[in-house]
């Protein structure tokens, strides 16, 4: 038992020490990252879709959401009607209730949380409201998309907040040639 603990407090510093470094590690990759982006653009490669679900599962294998969580402690997502409907049904409340007491509407017009950490996030790092979470929430950082070309400028941006983000673009730049 104190074995495992030991070893669940290793991975969470290592986790921890992960995030501290990542927003400086995104920031030195970006115009490498870039580059590499815009020249894959040019030329999307046929299995595109094929490579990013190996790559993509192969990292989420090796991470561990729980002891991470930072999209959830710094970025939240955008809420569709969908998600906000269901999510007020599943805390019995009215959908105006719901967005008065968590949401707001930003620049883009979208809703977002009007807090950060998200509100639905608990001590241990898991989301109160798992099954129903929203759309952009179980999509999180989307390199699993179809057509994952159309979203480099966002996975730029993932880059600096997920750790899994930034291991993907990692293994793309090596087992994906953009020529
Ligand atoms: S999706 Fe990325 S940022 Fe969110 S918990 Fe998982 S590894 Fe961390
Ligand atoms: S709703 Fe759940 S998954 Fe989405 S940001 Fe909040 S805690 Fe994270």
């Amino acid at each position: 038992m104190a074995d495992i603990d030991k070893f669940a407090i290793s991975k969470t510093n290592l986790m921890e020490r992960e995030l501290q470094q990542l927003p400086t590690l995104a920031k030195d990759k970006h115009n490498e990252n870039k580059k590499y982006f815009d020249k894959l653009k040019k030329r999307v490669p046929k299995d595109l879709d094929y490579q990013m679900q190996q790559i993509h599962n192969e990292v989420f294998d090796e991470i561990d959401c729980l002891q991470c969580a930072n999209c959830c402690k710094t970025t939240g997502p955008l809420f569709t009607n969908a998600d906000i409907e269901r999510i007020a049904k599943h805390l019995k409340m009215k959908p105006q209730q719901f967005i008065s007491q968590y949401l707001y509407i930003d620049e883009d017009k979208d809703y977002v949380l009007q807090n950060l950490p998200c509100s639905f996030l608990d001590s241990e790092n898991c989301c109160m409201i798992y099954d129903v979470r929203p759309k952009a929430c179980r999509e999180y950082p989307h390199t699993d998309r179809k057509k994952f070309q159309q979203i480099t400028n966002l996975t730029l941006k993932n880059t600096a907040i997920c750790p899994a983000a930034y291991r993907v673009v990692e293994e793309m730049k090596k087992r994906i040639p953009a020529k």
